[in-house]
């Protein structure tokens, strides 16, 4: 979908853009030789308010993601009654000294781009083996956080030992562009990667390149305005 098409969704239209929007996972899926209950959907609700995060959730939204700590703090507790209780992904960049507040949000940890942080949630873990993904730079861009490729095999080798974390997988966000086969041989070293490590889960694609994702192998989609409109 284009950035146009994407503004144009009402906030109301909520079940009718998810119904879409699985639909088109599903047949992205179906196309690539895929089963489409192989991908899970994380409706990335940051910028979005309480009420909208629970029309998601009634329309069957079970994985939300948040990109601040300050954010996630603020509207989580408006959403404690939400049943069954949504798994809640942190997918932005996380400072050491957040890790601790960002435990008490998050059940799955998306971004950790670096080994420091990666040991930082280790050691707030208090008891729980927290689910985490290791966030690559693909394609280089000095705007982005995240391992270089070159470094993830030496980082998820440090981090595999700690056993306070699970490292699933490997988290990037492509180039921004209007086209999504820009994408494309970002996603697919991504998947190269994670094979060559033995990793399972692959959290790639957002709104505007979600598709070409799936045909990739994403098994975690990361998706916001398609779901919730433009962020105003
Ligand atoms: C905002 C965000 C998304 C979702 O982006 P949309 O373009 O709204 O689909 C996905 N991943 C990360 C890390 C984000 O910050």
């Amino acid at each position: 979908m284009t950035q146009a098409q994407a503004s144009a969704i009402k906030p109301g239209d909520i079940q009718a853009n998810l119904r879409d929007m699985l639909d088109r996972i599903g047949r992205a899926a179906v196309a690539a030789g895929r089963d489409p209950a192989g991908v899970t959907l994380v409706a990335v609700c940051k910028t979005f308010p309480p009420a909208l995060i629970a029309q998601a959730h009634a329309a069957g939204v079970r994985h939300f993601g948040e990109n601040r700590v300050q954010e996630a703090a603020e509207k989580l507790p408006a959403l404690t009654h939400l049943d069954p209780r949504p798994t809640w992904h942190m997918v932005g960049h996380l400072q050491t000294n957040k890790v601790k507040a960002a435990l008490q949000l998050f059940d799955v940890i998306q971004s950790v781009d670096s080994v420091r942080l990666g040991e930082a949630v280790a050691r707030h873990a208090l008891g729980r083996r927290v689910p985490v993904l290791l966030e690559v730079n693909v394609a280089g861009e000095a705007s982005k956080f995240g391992f270089e490729p070159q470094e993830v095999p030496a980082a998820v080798g440090v981090l595999r030992r700690l056993p306070e974390l699970e490292v699933r997988g490997l988290m990037t966000v492509a180039p921004l562009s209007p086209d999504p086969e820009v994408a494309r041989p970002v996603f697919r070293r991504l998947r190269a990667l994670g094979e060559d490590l033995g990793l399972p889960e692959l959290s790639m694609g957002m709104t505007d390149d979600f598709e070409v994702a799936v045909q990739e192998g994403a098994t975690i989609v990361r998706v916001g305005r398609a779901i919730f409109g433009a962020r105003g």
